[in-house]
């Protein structure tokens, strides 16, 4: 996962997308960085770390130019060191080229070997190097072309932005896995992961680009393109369930409202009485309202959470993973004392997260712990943007039901059904969704070599 943001013509661009991508730390924790382009020079500012702090007034101030491309990274590919920051930027025959991107190539290996062995220099370990030295080694006349060409060699999920000297371009691949929308703020248009990016800065949302589409920004004009064959849609069914922030609108519809539907059909596939229902805060807290609406079980806020935190999944090791866990939600006695109590969880991924939180509802006098997961059971490896690092590490991949509720600690654990997860999207997406992490049902073939290793590691 990564956010990514792009401006133009705006001559405060760099501070407009250093706002939005605060809007988007949520896709991205490790790392953030700009890059802005002024006349002929190019600006550039990275670093591992939150938004608020690899960028300050001064850093701001000397990212100068109208175009702004802005990124917020969550590693799938490449090691977390600084080198593998984006955006990335080089210097070719064509001209100054620039991209963000979010989403993970299938065919990355190939197309990276191949590049090498006609002399490209590759300098990062990122996949998303691939689209510059495919810019700069394409033979066609023309940057459309040229971008076209090398788009067109991409296997697997990009939502990209990219800056090609005065041109500020945004793409989605044809399955369009990723989310991108574009908006329009004073005389500039915006390219955004999520609507919350344009929200923030009080931009307009003008509508998605369509999965196949490439837009093409200049100063005065913007022109679009469809040069691929379509595929099926395969938008990313995890935005909805997880990765998106609730009141962004992703591939055209409002995130709160899914998971609020999702956590009713929860409920009708497991109708209980109990004295409360409570979220794990914040993932789960939409399901768990609908849930309540639903169940009519009274809704309490069991666990609260401490904000000045970043997430915990993101954090690359096992040993800080366990440690943000537990300074993240406090428990309120009060609220769980003697209680049964339904809690709501929007995805169980390694298990240690739910187990945590299990305990300490446990220990701050819950009676009886019933488990609902706004989604049915994650077995399979994303290979389009998502870190789920290995299979093994799936605990739903290795384990039954049982096995994880004893795991897990609760007296009683169900997911969302399938069906019930794809009947609670909007009609008119039915049909549309990868939901390969749940059945293994991948609209790109994997990558031969990617997938050995995350399938067989540890
Ligand atoms: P677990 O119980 O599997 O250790 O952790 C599940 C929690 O991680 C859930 O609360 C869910 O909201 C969150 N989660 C699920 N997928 C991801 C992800 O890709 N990234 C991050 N940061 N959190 C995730
Ligand atoms: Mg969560």
């Amino acid at each position: 996962m990564c956010g990514i943001f792009g401006i133009y013509p705006h001559k405060e661009s760099a501070k407009i997308t250093y706002l939005g991508l605060y809007a988007l730390q949520h896709r991205g924790e490790e790392a953030a960085g700009i890059v802005t382009r002024n006349g002929k020079k190019v600006h550039i500012h990275k670093s591992l770390g939150l938004v608020s702090d690899v960028f300050n007034e001064k850093i701001l101030a000397d990212l100068r130019g109208e175009m702004s491309i802005g990124h917020t990274r969550y590693s799938t590919t490449g090691s977390s060191n600084v080198k593998n920051t984006q955006p990335f930027y080089v210097k070719s025959h064509l001209g100054d080229i620039a991209v963000a991107h979010n989403g993970n190539l299938t065919n990355a290996h190939a197309l990276r070997r191949d590049l090498e062995n006609k002399g490209a220099l590759f300098q990062t370990s990122m996949d998303s190097e691939i689209f510059v030295h495919l810019l700069a080694h394409s033979q066609k006349k023309g940057y459309q072309e040229a971008i076209v060409d090398s788009l067109g060699k991409l296997e697997g999920a990009y939502s990209v932005i990219l800056m090609v000297n005065d041109i500020l371009v945004g793409a989605r691949d044809t399955y369009g896995f990723r989310p991108l929308c574009l908006g329009r703020f004073e005389e500039a248009y915006i390219l955004a992961s999520e609507t919350s990016a344009l929200d923030l800065i009080g931009a307009q949302y003008i509508r998605d680009i369509e999965p196949g589409e490439i837009v093409f920004i200049h100063r005065d004009k913007i022109d679009s393109i469809k040069p691929f064959k379509p595929t099926p849609n395969a938008f990313c069914i995890f935005e909805y369930i997880y990765f998106s922030r609730p009141d962004s609108f992703v591939f055209g519809h409002n995130v709160y409202a899914i998971r609020k539907k999702l956590g009713e059909a929860l409920a009708k596939e497991y109708p209980q009485t109990a004295d409360l229902v409570t979220p794990i805060p914040d993932s789960g807290t939409y399901a768990a309202l609908g849930f309540s609406k639903a169940s009519q079980v009274p809704y309490e806020m069991a666990l609260i959470r401490n904000h000045y935190i970043g997430r915990t999944f993101i954090q690359p090791t096992q040993l800080l993973r366990d440690f943000r866990v537990k300074v993240k939600l406090n428990p309120v006695k009060d609220v769980l004392k003697d209680k049964k109590v339904i809690v709501v969880e929007d995805s169980i991924v390694r298990g240690t997260t739910s187990r945590a939180r299990v305990k300490t509802l446990r220990q701050a006098g819950a009676k009886e712990i019933i488990m609902r997961v706004s989604c049915p059971p994650l077995k399979h490896p994303c290979f389009y943007g998502i870190d789920f690092p290995t299979q093994k590490e799936l605990i739903a991949a290795k384990h039954d039901l049982n096995w994880i509720k004893e795991f897990i600690g609760v007296e009683d654990l169900g997911y969302l059904s399938l069906k019930g997860m794809l009947d609670s999207m909007p009609d008119c997406c039915k049909g549309k969704f990868c939901s390969a992490c749940f059945t293994g049902e991948y609209p790109v073939k994997p990558p031969k070599k990617i997938s050995k290793t995350i399938l067989e590691k540890n």
